[in-house]
């Protein structure tokens, strides 16, 4: 499938490596926390594993960092799974589990301790903090850290049978108390937890912490390079002494910039939040930068690859303009999506020479460009509806859609003249009256007539009505992270979302749950999940063009 395209600094460095021969074969993973759902920012390391093992002929392994019981659920393996192959990447069989080493792990920190590498310390995370100190002094040695081996594999092994309580003792690499580098200070290695595992149960009462577990899995699968986020860049050299220590074969830990996109949070605990607050209707809501989330509001895989490409890799954090998000969105489905029509604020268009109970078929093309989507056929009669906005009293001479005297051309159907309109009693326009030309029929009818503009347009006798989701960015602010004084949710935006009812053409109706359109003139949009023949629900994706920057 699709190879990450762009070249950066890690094919460069991957490139060397293969033309050294220090490696052969290529082998990346991608290694999420089974704790949530995937973002957009997931797709940037997907994009970056996968596409760079098939880049090289390689292979990329999908292994579930699950150390942490607590947080993680099966319910998270599936969605993840599910994502990463919609994304259009395979593991093939390369599918691992941290937790399937965690008897290995139990091995090599009992080797640590034996070697006089790691001890068993009894002070709990805050009175350890005031004991690892700040970077610019010196800590403080923990009392713990001269006890003897044979104390350190009694206390380990109490650890491990379950019989202290959890936060009663960790298990410490021992270090440098003096490093000026934080991780390098007698880090925790292994923990005791006593909730049950989704994939172990109760096996296990302790569990390796993060970056003792990461590396020994990289070793263990003879990853060849271990590409991760710039957060990970002061954890390397704790990555490279534990694997140093454990006399292990060592992957090459190379770090990238995170992908930020404006008007989103990216952050698994913050996307957690608005679900669980309900600022949202689940993690994959359409408004949500998550993967399924955007599947669902009938983005392409397509284009955010192709966002990705556009970003490529670099080392320095920066926001990405969620404008150009949408572009790749826009470029894709205009090039593949089916068009269609439907009216979203209508009013009706009488056509008074048109006959009383006449329909006439039109074929119109599913695609201005490309023949290979067919046509379709879309009655035609008498009365139609169109869009409200496509009416202008006293319109100025720019305004090249209907006003009284005015031409236009109903899309595949007929040039219309407009000669009245009717009003209600608050003097809203509620119709319209026309008088349609019978030589003008066709989408683009060699004519010659020179009408200003074209419309979209229902036969009000074959309408459907629908539901339509508008969807708008969840913030009203570019980075809603940025204000420490303020909560991100403060800066969720209270019309992200407007259900409008709306009339359709048949074809839509008999969509199926995913299809997406470019209904003409007004938008993208796709069939949510709740749509069916007897009821139509439609999302829209986005406008049809990038709204004006003020
Ligand atoms: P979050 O910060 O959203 O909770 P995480 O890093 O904790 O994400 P993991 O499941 O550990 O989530 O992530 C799996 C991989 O995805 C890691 O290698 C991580 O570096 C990468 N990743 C996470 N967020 C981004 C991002 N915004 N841009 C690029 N890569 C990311
Ligand atoms: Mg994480």
């Amino acid at each position: 499938m699709a190879e990450e395209s762009s070249t950066h600094f890690i094919h460069e460095k991957i490139e060397a490596d293969l033309t050294s021969k220090k490696v052969t074969n290529i082998v990346t993973r991608f290694p999420p926390e089974p704790n949530g759902y995937l973002h957009i920012g997931h797709a940037k390391a997907i994009h970056l594993d996968f596409g760079t093992a098939i880049k090289y002929n390689g292979r990329c392994h999908l292994r579930f960092d699950d150390t942490n019981p607590e947080a993680e659920d099966e319910k998270y393996v599936k969605a993840i799974q599910e994502d990463i192959r919609w994304l259009g990447y395979d593991w093939g069989e390369h599918l691992y589990w941290a937790s399937s080493y965690f008897d290995k792990m139990e091995k090599y920190a009992r080797s640590l301790i034996e070697k006089g590498s790691a001890y068993v310390c009894n002070l709990s995370q805050e009175e350890f903090k005031s004991y690892r100190g700040i970077p610019t002094e010196k800590g403080l040695e923990p009392p713990a850290r001269d006890n003897t081996i044979e104390k350190n594999l009694e206390l380990f092994d109490q650890m491990k049978s379950g019989k202290f309580e959890e936060g009663a003792f960790v298990l410490r690499a021992r270090i440098d108390m003096s490093s000026p580098n934080l991780h390098l200070r007698d880090p925790a290695i292994y923990r005791i937890k006593h909730s049950k595992h989704h994939h172990t149960g109760d096996t296990y009462y302790i569990y390796p912490m993060y970056d003792f577990a990461h590396c020994i899995e990289d070793s263990i699968e003879g990853i060849t390079h271990s590409l991760c986020t710039l957060e990970f860049e002061v954890h390397r050299p704790l990555y490279e002494w534990i694997l140093k220590e454990l006399e292990l074969y060592c992957p090459q830990q190379i770090e990238f910039a995170r992908l930020n996109i404006s008007y989103m949070v990216m952050s698994k605990r913050k996307l957690l939040e608005l679900v669980k607050e309900n600022y949202v209707s689940g993690w994959d809501d359409p408004r949500l930068p998550t993967i399924s989330g955007m599947r669902r509001r009938g983005y392409t895989a397509n284009a955010i690859r192709n966002l990705c490409n556009q970003v490529g890799c670099t080392k320095f954090e920066s926001l990405t303009e969620i404008d150009l998000l949408e572009a790749c969105v826009r470029n894709d489905l205009n090039e593949t999506s089916k068009r269609a029509m439907a009216v979203l604020d209508p009013i009706r268009l009488i056509i008074e020479n048109f006959p009383e109970n006449k329909t006439e078929e039109l074929q119109i093309p599913n695609h201005p460009q490309d023949e290979s989507y067919g046509k379709r056929i879309v009655p035609f009669t008498k009365e139609c509806f169109i869009e409200r906005e496509d009416y202008m009293d006293d319109a100025p001479n720019k305004f090249k859609r209907f006003t009284i005297g005015r031409e236009v051309r109903l899309r595949g159907a007929y040039c219309v003249k407009c000669t009245k309109a009717e009003r209600d009693a608050d003097g809203k326009v509620i119709a319209i009256y026309g008088t349609y030309d019978p030589e003008t029929r066709g989408v683009n009818p060699a004519d010659g007539r020179k009408v200003k503009g074209t419309v979209h347009w229902i036969s009000t006798k074959y309408a459907y009505d629908a539901e339509i989701r508008l969807y708008d960015r969840l913030f009203t602010i570019e980075n809603p992270l940025s204000i420490s004084e303020k909560k991100f949710t403060d800066f969720v935006n209270d019309s992200s979302l407007k259900i409008i009812k709306a009339k359709i053409e048949q074809s839509l109706v008999h969509a199926n749950p995913g299809d997406r359109f470019q209904f003409e003139r007004v938008g993208y949009f796709c069939t949510d999940l709740d749509h069916n023949s007897s009821k139509a629900v439609f999302n829209r994706t986005l406008s049809l063009r990038a709204p004006k920057k003020i």
